[in-house]
């Protein structure tokens, strides 16, 4: 299936998690069998292009892309945490979000010094999650350079400021 063909299988349902929020809802692609695969081989696809040794996706819908992207690849999954999940001494970024703020912990042990380990997440909106993703990974000694998404809501402007922070964005679709 085409990337076009994989939008068609997003759904939109407005209004959630608040009034004004057009929330793009990956559930019905992930429920498709040729939906699911094609989104991991277009993702793997990319992460491949660009040498990834490690994948990394954040807690939960990144959980879902990422870890079958590194089965597909032969690689090793880190999973982005949220706080007070992991059972041992964590490092861990707080970042902010629109209300409030918010953290995010991982393994400092499940990193290799410079290996280089690809971000892959459902959706970047505005790119507060995976800035703070790749801020960890780097604390743990690895090299960021790439993140793959599934969606890209450009009008938020993430892939821009991940950018302007020496990571390189793909994307396989956009919602407006
Ligand atoms: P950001 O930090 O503003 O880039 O928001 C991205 C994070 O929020 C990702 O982990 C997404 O899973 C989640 N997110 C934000 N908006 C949506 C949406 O419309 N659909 C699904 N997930 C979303």
């Amino acid at each position: 299936m085409t990337p076009e063909e994989l939008r068609a299988l997003i759904r939109t349902i407005p209004d959630f998690p608040e009034p004004g929020i057009q929330f793009r809802d990956i559930t019905t692609l992930i429920g498709h069998q040729q939906g699911l695969k094609a989104s991991v081989q277009h993702l793997a696809e990319r992460a491949a292009a660009v040498g990834a040794e490690a994948i990394a996706g954040m807690e939960a819908r990144g959980f879902i892309f990422g870890a079958a992207v590194a089965v597909q690849l032969g690689l090793g999954f880190l999973p982005v945490r949220k706080p007070g999940k992991l059972p041992i001494e964590t490092i861990g970024v707080d970042y902010a979000l629109e209300y409030g703020t918010d953290r995010l912990e991982i393994d400092p042990g499940a990193v290799g010094k410079g290996q280089k380990v690809v971000i892959v997440d459902d959706l970047i909106a505005t790119g507060g999650t995976a800035l703070a993703a790749a801020e960890l990974l780097r604390m743990a000694g690895a090299s960021v350079q790439n993140a793959l998404f599934v969606i890209d809501l450009p009008d938020l402007g993430g892939a821009g400021k991940l950018r302007d922070a020496g990571i390189a964005v793909d994307c396989l679709m956009e919602f407006e």
